[in-house]
Parts: C-alpha cells; sequence; structure tokens
C-alpha cells in the first residue's frame, strides 16, 4: 500500500525538495502552495523520476481551504498518513518597526496552518493506526533580532509539536519537529536582499559562523524529515532536531 504524504509550501525550497525526497522514497505527494500552477513543476519533476503527486493550490491559513486541499489529497492519492508543515514567510522589522499586520499574516501562516492542516489530516492518521506529523521549527525560536513574530511563531511551533506527541502517540502517530538554521533558499535571498549585501557575501558570512563550516541546502532539510517520516521512527516522537551545522545555544 502506498503511503500519501502532504507536504505545504512545496512550489520550491526546503519544501520542493522534501516533496521530491518523499516521492523519490516511495510515498504518492501532494504539493501543496499557494497557487497550483507554481506547484506543476514540480509534480512534472516527481512524475518524470516515476513517482506520484498531485499540485493543490490552497492557503494552509484558510480553514475552508485547508479542509478542501485534504479531502482533494483523500479523493486522488488516498488518505494522508505524512504531513510536512512547511509553509513559510518572513515579514522582519525590529519590534519597534513591526506592524501588526506583519505580526498577524507570520503568525497565521507558520501557527494556524499548521494547525489547521494537522487537524485536517490527524482524522486519516488516528483511523490508519499510524502518521508522522513533521513541522518546521527554525533556530530563530531561540531569539533572532528582527524576527519577534518568526521567532515567537517557530517557537510556537515546538510546544505545539510536544502537545501533539502527546496527544496523538496512543495512535501511532509521532509529531516532531526540525529547526533548520541557515538554509540557501529564497527565504535567505530575501533576506540579503532586505539587508542590502550580495547573497554570496550573506552566505559566506554565515558560514563562517556555522561549525561545518558551510551553508545548509534543501537537502540537508529532507533527509532529516525523511527520517521522521519513516515507518522505522515510530519510537521518536516530540523532538526537535536542531539541523543548523552545529549545536545551537
Ligand atoms: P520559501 O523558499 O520562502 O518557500 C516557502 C513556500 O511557502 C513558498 O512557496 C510560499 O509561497 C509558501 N507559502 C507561504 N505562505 C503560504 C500559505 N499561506 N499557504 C501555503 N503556502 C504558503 O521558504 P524556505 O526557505 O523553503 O522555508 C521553508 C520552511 O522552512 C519555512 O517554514 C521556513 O520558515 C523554514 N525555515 C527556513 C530556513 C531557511 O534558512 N531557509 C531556516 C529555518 C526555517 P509563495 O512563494 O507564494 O509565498
Amino acid at each position: 500500500m502506498t503511503t500519501t504524504a502532504i507536504v505545504t509550501g512545496a512550489a520550491r525550497g526546503i519544501g520542493a525538495t522534501v516533496a521530491r525526497r518523499l516521492a523519490s522514497d516511495g510515498l504518492a505527494v501532494a504539493v501543496i502552495d499557494l497557487d497550483e500552477a507554481a506547484c506543476k513543476p514540480v509534480v512534472e519533476q516527481i512524475e518524470a523520476a516515476g513517482g506520484r503527486a498531485i499540485a493543490i493550490g490552497a492557503d494552509v491559513s484558510d480553514e475552508a481551504a485547508v479542509d478542501a486541499a485534504v479531502e482533494r489529497v483523500v479523493a486522488e492519492l488516498g488518505a494522508p498518513t505524512v504531513l510536512v508543515n512547511n509553509a513559510g514567510v518572513i515579514r522582519d522589522n525590529l519590534l519597534f518597526r513591526m506592524s501588526a499586520d506583519d505580526w498577524d499574516i507570520v503568525m497565521n501562516v507558520h501557527l494556524r496552518g499548521s494547525f489547521l492542516m494537522s487537524r485536517a489530516a490527524q482524522k486519516y492518521m488516528t483511523a490508519a493506526g499510524f502518521g508522522r506529523i513533521v513541522n518546521l521549527s527554525s533556530t530563530s525560536a531561540l531569539g533572532n533580532r528582527g524576527q519577534a513574530n518568526y521567532s515567537a511563531a517557530k517557537a510556537g511551533l515546538q510546544g505545539f509539536t510536544k502537545t501533539l506527541a502527546l496527544e496523538l502517540g496512543k495512535f501511532g502517530v509521532t509529531v516532531n519537529a526540525i529547526a533548520p538554521g541557515f538554509i540557501e533558499t529564497e527565504m535567505t535571498a530575501a533576506t540579503a536582499e532586505r539587508m542590502g549585501v550580495s547573497f554570496e557575501d550573506f552566505k559566506a558570512a554565515a558560514a563562517a559562523q556555522i561549525p561545518v563550516a558551510r551553508t545548509g541546502v534543501p537537502d540537508d532539510i529532507a533527509h532529516a524529515v525523511a527520517f521522521f517520516a519513516g515507518r522505522d521512527a515510530g519510537f521518536v516522537s516530540g523532538q526537535v532536531l536542531y539541523v543548523a551545522g552545529g549545536p545551537t545555544t
């Protein structure tokens, strides 16, 4: 029986790489992002490699859109038993310049989005007696200048992860979080642009602070997701794995 996975924010960056990795591990994958058309290239790459995937446009912070998206997954791919809550946005600013809208959107996408997706997907996992939820936190959960909204959301996801692990464990569902450090994606490229430095200089400065002396790539995160999503990881739950090239403080 094929396992069905949902990956949110999967049109690009970490989510796209996670979707391709889970497909190459044999899972059918629902590639969800705001714009359905933007998901299609990822679906085509998965299909070209012999995998199975569908593209779905949905805003993870929209309750009706989330419920409809999960129903489509059930109808077109089968009941989902793996969920990767990866969709994310940044709206960085120092506290005194941060607007309430910038606070709200970051909370809505990361926290409300992960809540709505998990609530919609868990009923299929508990019915199956098997499930894997992986939430994308961040090293910013430990505090990061200019990211009061994002660091609060990413720390919130760690509490969310531990609580779901407590509630869902007896149904065979594990819930874990991955907290990446600096990963080369459009998100970090946008941060470099906002700070007025080239992406190459920004990466070099970050790498100089990272014990393994390089910045991360989406495959580094996909590898950790594949571990948590695997059937053999059933005794690992409620954990936060920092994937940051070194210890975090
Ligand atoms: P990215 O390149 O910006 O990709 C994020 C994706 O999420 C985009 O395709 C975006 O769509 C989508 N998205 C945004 N809001 C959404 C919504 N409401 N509903 C559905 N999809 C939505 O980011 P990334 O770097 O791959 O990051 C992926 C995850 O890892 C995020 O949760 C991020 O916070 C986390 N993370 C990243 C890093 C890093 O260094 N890159 C470090 C730690 C944690 P649009 O393009 O249409 O906005």
